[in-house]
């Protein structure tokens, strides 16, 4: 049995150790908690019910006891402050980061918190992200950054930095993230993690605090690429409140994971897996330790028997502009329902109703929030509607079908498409200053895979060796084709077998 600290497990160890009762749920429950509240200074935790997560801890005891238990049941967990949870259930707020949510009571869970909740996990604590996801850093949340586990110094990334950080930092054993444009996979990279975005309408996004609805995907944030694919599993699903669910069976993306490739063997696991190099995912400007740490990745995956193959994304650079743009377009009319009048914040004194609106949102919403609706309200105006939200769109199709290109090819095409999933190791606090522009850049590798409805995953790769980005975590970004989730899981998961980078933890 692992004889390991109970922090240091992962999901699917916690699933076995509860199952043979090395402890129970609300032993593990009590002891991260006890961690939650001493690690503070990260930042990551928003809010955290003690009593609530004990009685859903004993509840799922009582599972244990009873011999229903299923792989999640009692294994606690956290969720980015973006998805709503049933105040009365949890007692936790829903605040999307945002001071214009800040206290909200949502009468109701998301989905995703729904069904993981019915799979048995405990929910721990809402965590820290950008306001309204919007941001690469963390240092967007109305509620302070949160600071990387690997160098307080930096950021954890974003938006989903207070889940990765928690993960990280030992503080839970997964969280759910949300990835509009790169949410779970950059921050899972800053972090040294393993994230996977599902294809666009694999997880419903009811009860996900929208942000740019045809781009938002939930997912999960864990350790290894087996605890995605358990999370995953209990996660996804067809969702007749979401009009743009997927209308699919439900997947067992852990069975689909461990099922062999036909002619693989164990040495060579993904033998006949053509894995996709985009030459404008490797440009000149890639930072050394960035393109070292992916390059031996990559040769491990070619070791274990994948063919690496070149492929070309010319739109890769358009995908900022046509994100930028239609991102902010749907974020606008989104976040026209904070008004004062239903949710949330109310200014405390105005002259009348246009007044209580301009006071509400002007106290309610940050700097950021407040550019990219004033952006989005811009390209959708009338004589620019044209120009900009139009072309975007054009140049959206173009890029999905620059991946369908290289997908479909027969047998000279590609199965997976990889390379690194930010240009950078994680950078300073405040580094980027007032120059939003320099974050949108970062976002060059995971934005053509959101903008495609592609599923997209981080896999810890490495680390920086030298100067600045010494010691700081890089991902590999695995892409794959529409619901193929499986075959990224399944090569994440072979070159987990052979490297220990997602094993290492932030002292
Ligand atoms: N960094 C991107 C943005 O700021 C993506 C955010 C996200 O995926 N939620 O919009």
């Amino acid at each position: 049995m692992n004889s390991a600290a109970p922090e240091e497990l992962g999901v699917a160890e916690i699933g076995r150790a509860l199952r043979v009762g090395r402890f129970s749920s609300a032993e593990l429950t009590q002891h991260l908690l006890t961690g939650l509240a001493s690690h503070s200074d990260l930042g990551a935790v928003l809010a955290s019910d003690p009593g609530k997560a004990l009685d859903q801890a004993r509840a799922a005891d009582a599972a244990l006891a009873r011999g229903v238990a299923g792989p999640l049941t009692g294994v606690p967990l956290a969720h980015k402050d973006i998805f709503v949870t049933d105040h009365a259930r949890t007692g936790l707020a829903s605040t999307a980061g945002s001071k214009m949510l800040a206290g909200y009571a949502s009468p109701f869970d998301a989905t995703v918190v729904a069904r993981l909740a019915v799979a048995g996990t405990v929910t721990l604590a809402k965590l820290n992200c950008d306001e309204f996801a919007m941001g690469s850093s963390n240092e967007n949340s109305a509620f302070g950054a949160v600071r990387n586990p690997w160098d307080a110094q930096r950021v954890p990334g974003g938006s989903s930095g207070g889940s990765a950080a928690a993960v990280a930092a030992r503080l839970v054993p997964a969280a759910t993230g949300t990835d509009t444009g790169g949410s779970i996979r950059q921050p899972a990279s800053f972090c040294g993690i393993t994230g996977i975005k599902p294809t666009y309408g694999v997880c419903s996004r009811y009860g996900m605090i929208a942000f740019a609805s045809s781009l938002d995907q939930a997912g999960p944030m864990a350790r290894s690429a087996e605890d995605c694919a358990l999370l995953l599993s209990a996660m996804s699903g067809f969702d007749e409140r979401d009009a743009t669910s997927a209308e699919r069976p439900p997947q067992d993306y852990h069975a689909l994971m461990m099922q062999p490739r036909a002619g693989a063997s164990a040495a060579r696991p993904l033998k006949g897996l053509r894995i996709g190099l985009p030459r404008e995912f490797f440009p000149a400007a890639l930072a050394a330790d960035v393109n070292a740490a992916v390059r031996a990745a990559l040769a491990e995956l070619e070791h274990l028997g994948a063919t690496l193959v070149d492929v070309s994304l010319p739109r890769t650079e358009l995908s900022i502009p046509v994100y930028y743009i239609i991102a902010p377009a749907e974020a606008s009319s989104n976040l026209g329902r904070f008004d004062g009048v239903k949710f949330g914040h109310r200014a405390a004194q105005y002259t009348d109703l246009m007044d209580m609106y301009k006071k509400t949102r002007s106290e309610g919403f940050g700097p950021e929030v407040k550019r990219r609706i004033m952006i989005g309200t811009y390209v959708l105006s009338h004589g620019y509607y044209d120009a900009y939200y139009l072309q975007a769109q054009k140049l959206r199709r173009m890029i999905a079908d620059d991946f369908q290109a290289c997908f479909s090819q027969g047998p000279q095409g590609c199965d997976v498409i990889a390379g690194p999933v930010a240009p950078t190791v994680a950078w300073k606090i405040g580094e980027q200053g007032d120059d939003p522009l320099q974050a949108y850049l970062a976002d060059i590798f995971t934005l053509p895979a959101s903008l495609a409805g592609l599923p997209g995953m981080s896999v810890p790769a490495g680390f920086g060796v030298s100067g600045e980005s010494k010691g700081m975590p890089v991902g590999l970004q695995l892409i794959g084709n529409y619901f193929d989730e499986a075959t990224l899981l399944q090569t994440a998961h072979a070159l987990q077998q052979a490297t220990d980078f997602h094993t290492r933890r932030p002292l």
